[in-house]
């Protein structure tokens, strides 16, 4: 067989011919990239959500060396390894009490569809195989494999797969700046929550499990809800007998100012999906925990969960995140988190009265700016005009559409993070329709 005579990379979400070529990062530290060609770039999305401490963390990279000289790789199914017994125990410290199973996998898609097939397989070895559907809400995002895009809300993500999406229920978002049943949020009682609980109350006897981003939907534009909501939710899934899962990909490692968000709603999810932060931002990992009730189901021969991935707990990821969980304890990274929240709310205060603004949106450690924009939404017109500039101006953020959105490392210092916005300013006055 001769060679090929070219393969080219294809760098997600890229339309061939429009997008110029990928800019080449040769290095990295801290809140920076560093471009082949002598470019030093902020990056102000800790690269799509995931790095938590800096790149190229040291005691995370010693950690990942250390353990490459130890233990590579071995199978989870039958064995163990040190990092996945210590990784383990360092999460259940964090966890909420009642999730005391863990089930790991590759990345946050993955972890999504092994939440999902729980639920469905919890239900059909309890002798209640018709409980198998799903509730999900608007303007969610899940992850890009079949089951996770099923549940993941209709979107140009989506659009090319009808007929890879399975049938859910799908239910209002607290989406307040446009809220789905015309309320206020200063005079509403979360009446949104109405849609679910008609869902559940006509449905329920076929429902496995709700899934949610816990108080904050991410790619479908950093759209925060009020506590209020996931409270509700809870409660509504233990009055109908359906499982709550918490997708906490984004949301987990204390970038929404605790370290998950349903600790500040004060909920506890029946299962539990981790990724991203997980490893710092160094390694793909995934985990899906769930509560002893949910194990207890599945103890007999044919009651097997038949899933699993090659390199599912791989030592090297394992050992990352257990580095990357020291650093919560040995420095003062909740101090930083405050200082960047405190930051943000100083900083967002201008775009709330600035006339290009539609609502300024804020938890922990995550801003968001939504622009007015005639053709609001991911593939709006200011999205490309925003992004060249930002990188111009060395920082990197990604609207997702016409909403920005600050996400930094919690490494990033006052003077960077000040950076940032005076850039974002900038930018919003170029892209304001003339
Ligand atoms: N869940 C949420 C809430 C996410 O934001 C993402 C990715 O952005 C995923 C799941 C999918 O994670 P991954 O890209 O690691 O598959």
């Amino acid at each position: 067989m001769s060679a090929a005579t070219t393969l080219s990379i294809w760098h997600p979400f890229t339309q061939a011919h429009i997008d110029p070529r990928p800019l080449q990062v040769c290095r990295a530290s801290g809140t920076y990239l560093y471009t082949t060609d002598g470019g030093r770039i902020i990056d102000a999305i800790s690269s799509w959500w995931v790095n938590l401490h800096g790149h190229c963390h040291p005691r995370i990279a010693n950690a990942i060396a250390a353990q490459a000289q130890t233990l590579d790789h071995v199978l989870l199914a039958g064995f163990s390894h040190p990092p996945v017994e210590r990784l383990t125990e360092k999460l259940r410290q964090i966890v909420p009490d009642v999730l005391t199973n863990i089930f790991y996998s590759d990345d946050g898609s993955t972890a999504v569809e092994v939440a999902l097939k729980l639920a469905v397989q919890y239900w059909a070895n309890l002798g209640r195989p018709e409980k198998h559907e799903i509730v999900a809400l608007e303007h969610a995002y899940h992850g890009d494999t079949a089951g996770a895009m099923s549940v993941s809300a209709d979107s140009g993500f989506t659009q090319p797969f009808p007929h890879l999406r399975f049938p859910v229920h799908r239910v209002n978002s607290a989406y307040c700046s446009r809220c789905p049943v015309g309320k206020q949020r200063n005079e509403c009682a979360i009446e949104c929550l109405e849609a679910l609980k008609n869902t559940l109350e006509k449905n329920s006897r076929n429902i496995a499990a709700v899934i949610v981003e816990p108080l904050l939907q991410g790619a479908g534009g950093m759209i925060v809800h009020p506590v209020e909501f996931l409270q509700g939710i809870r409660r509504l899934c233990d009055e109908y007998s359906v499982l709550l899962i918490a997708d906490e990909v984004l949301t987990g490692f204390g970038r929404c100012g605790k370290m998950f968000a349903c600790d500040i709603a004060g909920i506890a999810p029946d299962l539990m999906c981790l990724s991203k932060g997980i490893t710092g931002g160094f390694l793909p990992l995934g985990a899906t925990l769930c509560t002893e009730s949910i194990r207890a189901e599945f103890v007999g021969p044919h009651q097997v969960f038949f899933h699993g991935h090659s390199y599912t707990a791989n030592p090297l990821a394992c050992a990352a995140a257990v580095a990357n969980l020291e650093i919560f304890d040995s420095d003062e990274v909740w101090q930083r988190i405050h200082a960047i929240t405190a930051r943000h709310e100083q900083r967002l205060l201008p775009f709330r009265s600035n006339s290009n603004v539609h609502e300024v949106r804020q938890i922990g450690t995550i801003a968001a700016i939504e622009l007015k924009a005639p053709d609001a939404g991911y593939f709006s017109a200011v999205k490309p005009r925003l992004y060249e500039f930002f990188l111009k101006r060395g920082v990197l953020l990604r609207p997702l559409g016409h909403v920005i959105y600050v996400l930094p490392p919690y490494c990033i210092g006052a003077e960077d993070l000040n950076y940032v916005y005076d850039v974002i300013e900038e930018g919003i006055e170029l892209a304001a329709p003339r």
